[in-house]
């Protein structure tokens, strides 16, 4: 195996971020991976000039969506006409459906544009668009397009190259375990194991998204059933990608495979992103009601972070709504963000709904939630996603500490 990370390859990276510490964060993460040669923007303005006088020139910009004045986009339009154009990747606070939107804007304007990662930047994240940077130049692949294309994207999936891995939920009252989500990962023979965050958007753009959903909630049915007659009872929570919605035999394709696996659908919660886009209303909705009446369960995902929360809740017949962690790791400083989420909370409780937390860090959090009354956290305070097999071990761990 090559090593990507060498860092005997020279290269040059500009920072673009609004907020100093991210800055700071991420060129702290760069130079453990080797990168040191490393130049900061403020915001998209500053980041072209740069980028024009740079150098040598600049090699990759990891660049903010939201940033005052000048946003991303717009950097992206300017670089798109510009003379030298450095390889890109996104950083962004927001999950939403916008950033697909941003990475497909910027291939349409000629960029290479290596994937979005989210906030807080994990060096996972930021150690897969290095790794993958340093691949296309040693392969000299085209500048325009992806580096992690989608014909790569097809093969990983035939080749069974996307594996899930299980973040456990828990009750804030009881401790208890209440079930795991499922969460795919892209274990890259070459660039290691690649967050979700930079191969979906390039999966919904592309139109793969339908068969890696597939494929995934088929994995995480054969590991209820595996742990089921292992004795562990448990509840798994797929993710859906909204963009999936579009097809009616869903339902009762999905249906069947519960029946191949004999698995009730109520151990299998169903996530669907609010900020996702419904291609077709009637269809989507059709879809949606009709996996309600054949037992499953639906979770609201990321709530709080899309155009349409409120008159989803009000469509929709949700059992869960998940509270994006936006509005979790901004609570406890920020007097707006607690608003929103009491409002949240109270909200879901009222619906008669489960309030599931996203992305409890610390235990300041915990308390806070359990303060203003959810039900259930998720976070790596409890516990990272995890491949399967550590989940025992796992267990047996939380166990003790919970008595
Ligand atoms: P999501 O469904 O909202 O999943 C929660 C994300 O938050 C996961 O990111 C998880 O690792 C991360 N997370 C959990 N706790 C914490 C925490 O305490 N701090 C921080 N900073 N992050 C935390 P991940 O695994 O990178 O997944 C990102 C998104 O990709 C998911 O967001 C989901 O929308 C999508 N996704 C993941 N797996 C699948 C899948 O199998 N199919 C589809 N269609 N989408 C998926
Ligand atoms: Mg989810
Ligand atoms: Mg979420």
């Amino acid at each position: 195996m090559t090593d990507m990370t060498d860092p005997a390859a020279p290269m040059r990276v500009l920072v673009v971020d609004d907020d100093a510490l991210i800055r700071a964060l991420i060129a702290a993460s760069l130079d453990k991976l080797g990168v040191s040669d490393i130049q900061h923007a403020a915001n998209g303005r500053d980041a072209l000039e740069l980028i024009r006088v740079s150098e040598p020139p600049v090699d990759l910009v990891l660049l903010d969506l939201f940033m005052p004045k000048m946003d991303g986009i717009e950097v992206v339009r300017h670089l798109g006409g510009g003379a030298r154009q450095p390889a890109l990747a996104f950083i962004t606070g927001v999950n939403a459906a916008l950033l697909g939107t941003a990475v497909h804007i910027a291939s349409v304007r000629g960029l290479r544009i290596l994937g979005a990662i989210e906030k807080p930047i994990s060096p996972e994240a930021l150690t897969a668009i290095v790794a993958m940077y340093r691949k296309g130049v040693q392969t000299g692949r085209d500048k325009v397009g992806m580096v992690v294309s989608t014909a790569e994207l097809r093969e990983a999936l035939q080749a069974g190259h996307l594996e899930l891995h299980y973040q456990p939920k828990v009750n804030l009252k009881t401790n208890a375990v209440e079930g795991f989500e499922s969460l795919v990962r892209w274990r890259h023979p070459e660039l290691g194991l690649i967050p979700p965050g930079i191969f979906i958007p390039i999966a919904e753009e592309s139109g793969l998204i339908n068969a890696l959903t597939n494929k995934m909630f088929i994995a995480a049915l054969e590991q209820y059933a595996h742990w089921a007659a292992e004795g562990l009872t448990t509840k798994i929570s797929v993710n859906l990608s909204a963009r999936m919605l579009v097809e009616l035999s869903l339902p009762d394709r999905i249906a069947g495979e519960m029946e191949k696996h004999n698995v009730d659908p109520k151990h299998i919660i169903l996530e669907v992103t609010e900020s996702g886009v419904f291609q077709d209303e009637a269809d989507s909705l059709d879809i949606l009601a009709r996996l309600t009446m054949k037992g499953f369960p639906l979770a609201i995902d990321d709530f709080g972070t899309g155009y349409s929360s409120m008159a989803q809740l009000r469509r929709i017949p949700f059992a869960e709504l998940k509270i994006d962690r936006a509005f979790v790791s901004g609570a406890a400083g920020n007097a707006k963000t607690r608003t929103i989420l009491d409002s949240s909370v109270a909200l879901g409780k009222k619906l008669g709904l489960t309030v599931v937390a996203e992305g409890v860090e610390t235990a300041d959090e915990w308390k806070l939630l359990a303060d203003v009354g959810t039900d259930v956290v998720q976070g790596y305070f409890v516990s990272r996603p995890m491949p399967a097999k550590d989940i025992r071990d796992w267990l047996k761990g939380w166990n003790e500490i919970r008595r």
